[in-house]
């Protein structure tokens, strides 16, 4: 595959994350989530995710400058490539990027604020191997219990209906402006994300097949 540099843009809950673990498996890339870094450092307790973690709560942006520090490095040391998953978010971030690395394709899957919110409301992560899970259209065998490790499954603190509201807005009025960026630069692969997981992850290997 000649794209190895990938960005996924979309609002929450449009499969960003699902897709991004299915990309990374089948082309070999570094799976940089600037979301599940964040969740980390919180959990880890740094001061990085101290400052971070009240943002994340009200579904607020972390401020551009932590976010730059912290992606960098490990963008530039992805040298096989990478897919970046939640970054950019921001036209200063993307500007940023500019002076970080190029991109080969930014892929945007965009998704209604009804289905985001009936998605996301429904939404379960392991907290042992972070797999995902959503009770309505991917249940696991058991609702509090990971398939794949056994690890417990929980609901994120901001996938509670009025913090999904703020990031949706949030999206709309910071992230949706990056669609335009990356298409006047010939960069941008919009995809639908009514699709469902497969469909959309089909669309994906031809979008990069192409
Ligand atoms: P996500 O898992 O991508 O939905 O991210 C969860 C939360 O982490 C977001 O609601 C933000 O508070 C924060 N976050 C993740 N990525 C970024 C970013 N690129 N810029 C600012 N905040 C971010």
């Amino acid at each position: 595959m000649a794209r190895t540099r990938l960005a996924l843009l979309g609002p929450p809950g449009a499969g960003k994350g699902t897709q991004a673990k299915r990309i990374v498996e089948a082309y070999g890339l570094l799976h940089l989530s600037t979301g599940d870094i964040l969740r980390d450092e919180v959990a880890r307790g740094t001061d990085l995710g101290v400052s971070a973690r009240s943002f994340m709560d009200r579904g607020e942006l972390v401020p551009d400058d932590l976010i730059v520090d912290m992606i960098r490095g490990r963008i530039e040391s992805a040298a096989s490539g990478f897919l970046l998953d939640g970054f950019p978010r921001t036209a200063p971030q993307a500007e940023a990027l500019e002076g970080i690395s190029s991109l080969d394709v930014v892929i945007s899957i965009d998704l209604p604020r009804d289905e985001v919110v009936k998605r996301l409301t429904a939404r379960r992560v392991c907290v042992d191997c972070g797999q995902i899970y959503n009770l309505a259209f991917r249940p696991p065998s058991n609702p509090e219990t990971c398939d794949a490790c056994g690890g417990r499954l929980i609901q994120r603190d901001d996938d509670k209906e009025d913090v999904i509201q703020n990031r949706y807005d949030v999206y709309k009025a910071s992230t949706a402006p990056l669609i335009a960026f990356y298409r006047a630069r010939g960069l941008l692969e919009e995809v639908d994300g009514m699709m469902g997981s497969d469909g959309v992850f089909e669309r994906i290997q031809e979008l990069l097949a192409g």
